[in-house]
């Protein structure tokens, strides 16, 4: 009894670290928006009006840099924003455990009757451990859902989020099934416009060093200097950091319809690959116009998804074979 009550205490105590830990974790997340709130409102100023409106010489180059950075800055922008923003998907109701059933498992301690309390329960909701009767069937105490295919609890979130893909740090927010578009979209529009204001910050480098900057005194000239290498080194580095990092790792990754949580699960091929064409519509939808904005467009409900080949050998022979190839 004494140690049942030792380590209850000891739970409490975790737990309590755990929640100090986690919105100490908030906090920083949300000092990091407020930078790179500050750091994209920086960049516009020195671009829009150090480098273009000061420093480049000609109205239809100037004109011409304006139009075609404010359209990439306004996408840029709007993909954050809706990144940050949207509450991530969390299941449905349907998913949640009935009272009585919740009563039942909670009362029992042998796990073999909690999974089949579970299995009942989870009859006729669309999982795919229904096919797959060797997965067991994924339980959150806390939300007190029978979890969705694809879905997991964020500690960091504190809720269960449907096709999470990763909490990121930087958006204070959870990447999944509601924003994951807006994400890609971000990481699109972000090189983007590193490349385009590199180039233009070089091609005035270019009219600096060659004495091509008419009306221009000493001071103005060090401050122009200053912001053209300060925006070409900021955003060559910032460019090839996202293109390594993230733009390869997430497109690929969205083409073989796999979240960051999946890599290297599904033996070696997942039940969710429905070829290329399929797997980008799944997240960018069927609707070419929207692919490139901003808006939500992706398939289904987050909840449950269509299934590829792999589940046909499921169906057929009962279990998964990891050693066939898809
Ligand atoms: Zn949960
Ligand atoms: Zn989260």
């Amino acid at each position: 009894m004494e140690k049942q009550e030792e380590n209850c205490k000891i739970d409490i105590e975790e737990e309590e670290t755990d929640k100090e830990y986690y919105s100490c974790m908030r906090r920083v997340s949300r000092i990091m928006v407020t930078l790179i709130i500050g750091l994209l409102a920086t960049w516009y100023y020195i671009f829009v009006v150090e480098l273009c409106i000061f420093t480049v010489p000609s109205p239809a180059l100037k004109a011409t840099f304006l139009v075609i950075f404010h359209i990439l800055f306004f996408l840029c922008v709007w993909s954050y924003l809706r990144v940050v923003i949207t509450p991530p998907a969390v299941p449905p109701e349907t998913f949640r455990l009935s009272e009585s059933d919740k009563q039942l498992y909670l009362s029992e301690e042998r796990p073999e009757v909690q999974e089949q309390i579970l299995s009942r329960a989870a009859k006729n909701l669309p999982l795919y451990y229904n096919i797959d009767s060797e997965t067991p069937i994924k339980y959150c105490r806390k939300c007190q859902f029978i979890k969705p295919d694809r879905c997991h609890h964020c500690t960091a979130c504190d809720i269960c989020i449907l096709k999470v893909d990763h909490h990121c740090i930087f958006l204070n927010n959870c990447v999944g099934f509601s924003n994951y578009k807006f994400f890609l979209l971000f990481l699109l529009y972000v090189p983007l416009l590193l490349i385009f204001t590199s180039a233009v910050s070089l091609y005035c480098s270019i009219l600096f060093w060659t004495d091509q900057l008419p009306n221009m005194d000493s001071k103005d000239s060090v401050i122009a200097l200053f912001c053209m290498s300060t925006l070409f080194c900021m955003s060559t580095l910032f460019c090839i950091i996202f293109c390594y990092q993230y733009i390869y790792c997430h497109y690929s990754l969205v083409l073989m319809n796999q979240t960051l949580l999946e890599v290297g699960i599904h033996c070696e091929y997942n039940p969710y690959d429905l070829g290329y064409r399929k797997n980008w519509r799944q997240v960018f939808g069927n609707k070419k116009r929207y692919w490139f904005i901003p808006i939500f467009s992706s398939l289904g409900d987050g909840s449950s998804f269509p299934l590829g080949d792999a589940t046909e050998d499921i169906e057929k022979n009962g279990t998964i074979d990891c050693q066939t190839p898809k």
